[in-house]
């Protein structure tokens, strides 16, 4: 696989980052995952939207434009032939010293790698999963804001350890408050009374690209939708639920904890949203 890294394509084997890179040493810097179907960066504006958005928000500059990003990952998938990848932007905040401060570090490092991914196994796809509610707390917009996808993963990483120690794939994570964030990879839907609710952003969330797209999914078949707070309880008497991500996609959830959701299967809205949305991939140029 050849790697774009600052400006080159190198062979994976040459794409390194320094020992002294603050993204290797503290997790400072940010990234995105990029799906691409058929040969099309899917929601591409929105990624690097948020790529320089992230990055804003916690002082980083990146050295270059948007649409220079966008033509390094075509580049990147050029150099690679691929036409169906994932792509994953990463810009750290470059080479520093041992001390925290990011204004020591001139050189953004910038890579894109792309690669392929399969979060979940097919099987679930068809079946929906399993899921535990965490006992590790999402962190609140005053610790480090969940809408910045930073490099930082531990929280998220410490949620999904105790999803596997439990035998799942996934683990749901609550907000200080004790309301429903998000998954530590994906954000969270659910079906009531054939309505659909999410949580809105200041619960504490990345805002999903994918949860945007169902979003508007959702208004164009005419399901009623509303960002709501929800509770452990919400989520054990939903009829429905799923969990949106560029991994992801669209993925059912059939159980929480030990409560089976609904019917124990992917419900009607569930799947007629994940057929809206690979259709939407299909039909999509953007
Ligand atoms: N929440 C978290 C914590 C994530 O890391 C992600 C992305 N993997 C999402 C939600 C989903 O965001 P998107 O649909 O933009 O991939």
């Amino acid at each position: 696989m050849r790697i774009w890294m600052d400006g080159k394509l190198v062979e994976q084997q040459d794409a390194k980052v320094s020992v002294f890179d603050h993204g290797l040493l503290y997790g400072d810097g940010v990234f995105e995952g990029i799906r691409v179907y058929g040969g099309t960066i899917f929601q591409c504006q929105a990624h690097v939207d948020r790529l320089f958005d992230s990055a804003r928000r916690i002082r980083l500059a990146i050295p270059l434009t948007k649409q220079e990003i966008v033509e390094a990952m075509h580049q990147a998938l050029r150099a690679n032939g691929l036409s169906e990848a994932y792509i994953r932007l990463v810009v750290t905040r470059g080479e520093g010293n041992l001390g925290l401060s990011p204004f020591l570090s001139p050189s953004p490092c910038i890579f894109i790698i792309p690669g392929q991914i399969q979060l979940y196994p097919p099987e679930m796809y068809e079946k929906g999963m399993a899921v535990i509610i965490a006992k590790t707390v999402r962190t609140a917009a005053t610790m480090l804001d969940p809408s910045v996808k930073s490099l930082n993963y531990l929280n998220n990483i410490m949620a999904k350890i105790e999803a596997i120690d439990a035998g799942v794939p996934e683990a749901i994570m609550l907000n200080v408050q004790g309301h429903v964030a998000e998954c530590t990879g994906d954000n969270i839907f659910t079906i009531k009374d054939g309505t659909a609710f999410t949580p809105p952003p200041p619960a504490g969330i990345l805002i999903g690209i994918t949860r945007g797209v169902v979003i508007k999914l959702a208004g164009r078949l005419g399901i009623p939708l509303a960002e709501k707070d929800l509770t452990p309880g919400d989520l054990y008497q939903a009829d429905e639920c799923f969990l949106t991500g560029t991994a992801a996609e669209v993925i059912a959830v059939t159980k929480i904890d030990d409560k089976v959701i609904g019917t124990g299967k992917p419900g009607p809205i569930t799947n007629k949203l994940m057929a809206a949305f690979r259709e939407f991939i299909r039909d999509s140029d953007q």
